[in-house]
This record gives structure tokens, sequence and C-alpha cells, in this order.
């Protein structure tokens, strides 16, 4: 049976679908992870804004078109947040985030698995991307007032170490990088007894490189950073979630820290990595955020010098803590959110052009025939000429200037 695998939300998803897609083969279906005509569909969709779950359903509807009597298997996110939406005509399978397995035994109906309180093993994912993902945790206790993903994924769960180890050291087999994914990498171990510390000890003996996930503030420690100096393997790449540089709306958000600390953090990371890019997740135009405190971002962000901003415009979900907040007007939260871009490019070609006539490692994503391209441990995309390059695997490259979104090399 023809497969489609279609993957609508974070890197946990993709690694999902990875997982499901290695079942699926071994199982002797022939499977895509593009949208195209097929028996099957299995869409795993995102909860996050309101447009990815608008999204979602568009897909089940694009499925639908392109084949009225295949089988429809819509999980994930916004299926755990309302089922309901994906429980229509044509569609076989509906369930949320918990048992994703189960996708294979139904056939029909709308089944919700309660969460689970430990962590779900799936078969390993099929690495088949120039850098694999390797889920380490699920769910999340943080509860910040604009997110959604707490109730739809429930609280932490770790995965065993030796698991991640064995995942990690195949998949190094084919890949030169491996990027730890899950819902809350930072509270990896809470649940177990240990900690992202201690699993980065464990994963040094991994001979690919390996890249952290989105941080939280909290996990930034010496001994956080020392264990990464020790291991030798992780990217000198720290995403460190801010969501806003005010600390009001900070605190209205639950997020447990001000700017000062986030501050006092990054030059913690400076002291050990001092090239390395910091790059965030900003979120504009939350309900109480005023005029004056999208400048504070706005400052802030030109002040820590971010690597790169994911600017998120406010997306108000129903069920959070900052749904009763209400929302501002759509005009206000697009012209903060294309003015904090701009702030973005400007600081983004700043760090990458800090980098022109140095050495870089490059692990190839892709390839035209004319350039090979990929990130570089401080994720930076660079463009060599494609001599030959092989997918997944790193070249030391010299940095020539800028080219397109990123940097030219040799
Ligand atoms: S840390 Fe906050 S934003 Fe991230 S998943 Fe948890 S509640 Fe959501």
């Amino acid at each position: 049976m023809k497969v489609c695998v279609l993957n609508l939300g974070c890197k946990v998803n993709q690694y999902e679908c990875d997982s499901l897609t290695a079942s699926l083969l071994s199982l002797g279906h022939d499977v895509s992870d593009e949208l195209s005509v097929a028996d099957c569909y299995l869409i795993n969709t995102c909860a996050v804004t309101k447009e990815a779950e608008r999204k979602s359903r568009q897909y089940v509807g694009k499925v639908l078109k392109l084949n009225p009597r295949a089988k429809v298997f819509v999980i994930g996110c916004a299926a755990e947040k309302n089922a309901e939406q994906f429980s229509i005509k044509g569609v076989t399978f509906v369930s949320g985030t918990a048992a994703k397995e189960k996708v294979l035994d139904f056939v029909e109906g709308v089944h919700i698995e309660p969460l689970p309180s430990e962590y779900e093993e799936m078969k390993d994912a099929l690495n088949f991307r120039a850098r694999s993902y390797v889920k380490i945790e699920d769910g999340c206790n943080n509860f910040c007032s604009y997110c959604i993903i707490p109730y739809l994924r429930g609280r932490v769960r770790s995965r065993k170490v030796e698991h991640i180890l064995e995942e990690c050291k195949k998949a190094a087999v084919t890949t030169d990088e491996i990027v730890l994914t899950g819902i809350n990498i930072s509270a990896y171990g809470s649940d177990i007894g240990s900690s992202l510390t201690e699993l980065i000890e464990a994963l040094s003996v991994v001979s690919a490189r390996i890249r952290l996930g989105s941080l939280e503030v909290g996990v930034v420690d010496e001994a956080f950073l020392q264990a990464i100096e020790k291991a030798g393997n992780v990217c000198p790449h720290f995403h460190l979630s801010l969501q806003s540089g005010s600390d009001s709306v900070l605190s209205q958000m639950n997020r447990h820290y001000s700017a000062e600390e986030y501050e006092k953090k990054v030059e913690l990371i400076r002291s050990f990595f001092p090239q390395a890019a910091i790059t965030t997740d900003i979120i504009v135009g939350f309900p109480t955020e005023t005029e004056d405190n999208f400048e504070e971002t706005m400052a802030f962000a030109r002040l820590i010098g971010f690597a790169d901003i994911h600017v998120f415009p406010y997306s108000r979900r129903n069920g959070t803590a900052a749904y009763p907040m209400g929302a501002l007007d759509p005009a206000i939260v697009k012209s903060r959110a294309d003015k904090l871009s701009i702030v973005k490019s400007e600081l983004k070609r700043a760090y990458e052009s800090s980098f022109v006539g140095r050495r870089l490692e490059v692990v190839i994503e892709r390839k035209d025939g004319v350039f090979a391209e990929g990130h570089s441990e401080n994720y930076i995309r660079v463009y060599v000429p494609d001599r030959d390059q092989t997918i997944g695997k790193k070249n030391t490259v010299t940095v020539q200037g800028e080219h397109a979104d990123g940097l030219r090399a040799e």
C-alpha cells in the first residue's frame, strides 16, 4: 500500500513521523513524506498556533481531494486538542499524542488514548535526512500562559539514556549530525533522577556532532556548560527561548526569569564558547504587551546580539491561561512582527559576516549540482561548490563571503 506520512509540526512530530515511517516500511508499505496520491495518509497535526491548527485541517481536506477513497489517519497535537474538528467524512481514524503506534492497528473511529505517565518507546526513527532527529523526552510541566502544549502532551516523560545512546550510535553511522529533540529537553531527566547534563556526558562517545534543541534559561549553569565543553561533540549553538525582553510580559507569560537573568546566562555561555550562536524564539503581540514593552524586547534583542530569532505573532489558544486576556489588534501584532523581523535580519547578517575568512564545519543537507548547502556547527547556512559532496557528511570549509541567506565557502 502507498502511504503518505505528513508532518505539520515541530521536530518531535517529525521524529514520530520518521519512526512510523520505519514501522510502515518494515510492514512492507511504500512510504512517502510528500503530498501525493496514495492509498493511505497519516497526518501528524500541530496545535501550537491557530494557523498551525488551520493548516492541519487544510491538509486533511487536501488529501481527501487527492484520493477521496484513501484511508486518512489524523494524529498529534491538534487532534488531542479537539478531535471533533477532524471527525469528518472520509477520515478513518483520529487519535491524539499518546500511543501513536496504535495508528497502525486502528482502522476506523475516533480514539484518544489517555496521556501516559512514562516515556513511550517507539521504533527508532528511520534516518533518511542529512541530520537525524533523536527524541529524548515528551511533555512539559511549565504551563507558560500562552501555550496549549502541556495540555496536549502531558507531563515530562524522559527516555532512558541507554535507548537514546543506542539510537544516536545507529544514526551516527549515516549522518554527522544528530539533533536532540523533545517538547522541553531542558527538563530531561527530572522524572527519572537524571538531567540533560548527565545525558550530554553519556552521549560524549557518539561520533556524530550533537545539536541541542530549544533550551530553557534554567538549564544553563556551569556544570551544564562544562559537560558540553568536556564532551567535545556538542555544537556551540544554544537556542535559548526568550519570548519577551520585558519583565512584565515575561511574568504574564508565566516564564520564571527576568531579562537580566537571561542576559547573565548568555554571558555565562559566552564565557565558555565566545563565538557560540545564541538563537531564540520571541512572541510579539502578547495581550498585555504595550508599545513600551515591545520596544524593550527590540532593545534587548540588540543587546544580546542574537544570531537568529524566530519571530512568532501571538496566537490566542482556547484553554490556555492567557486566553481570557483577549488579543491585541492584528494590525498592531503584524507591525511588531515586521519590525522585529527587520532587527532579526540585521543581527543575523552581523553574526554571519563575523565568520568571513574563518573555518567552519558544514554537514551537507542538499545539493543541486552547482551548490551543496548545509549548516555549520553554529547554525549558519553555508553554500559550497558542489564537487561530489556527500549528503549527511561533514566538510571543513573556509568562508569567502555572504551568499543568499547565509555564507559562501570553499
Ligand atoms: S516550556 Fe512553555 S512554551 Fe515550551 S512547551 Fe512548555 S509550556 Fe509550552
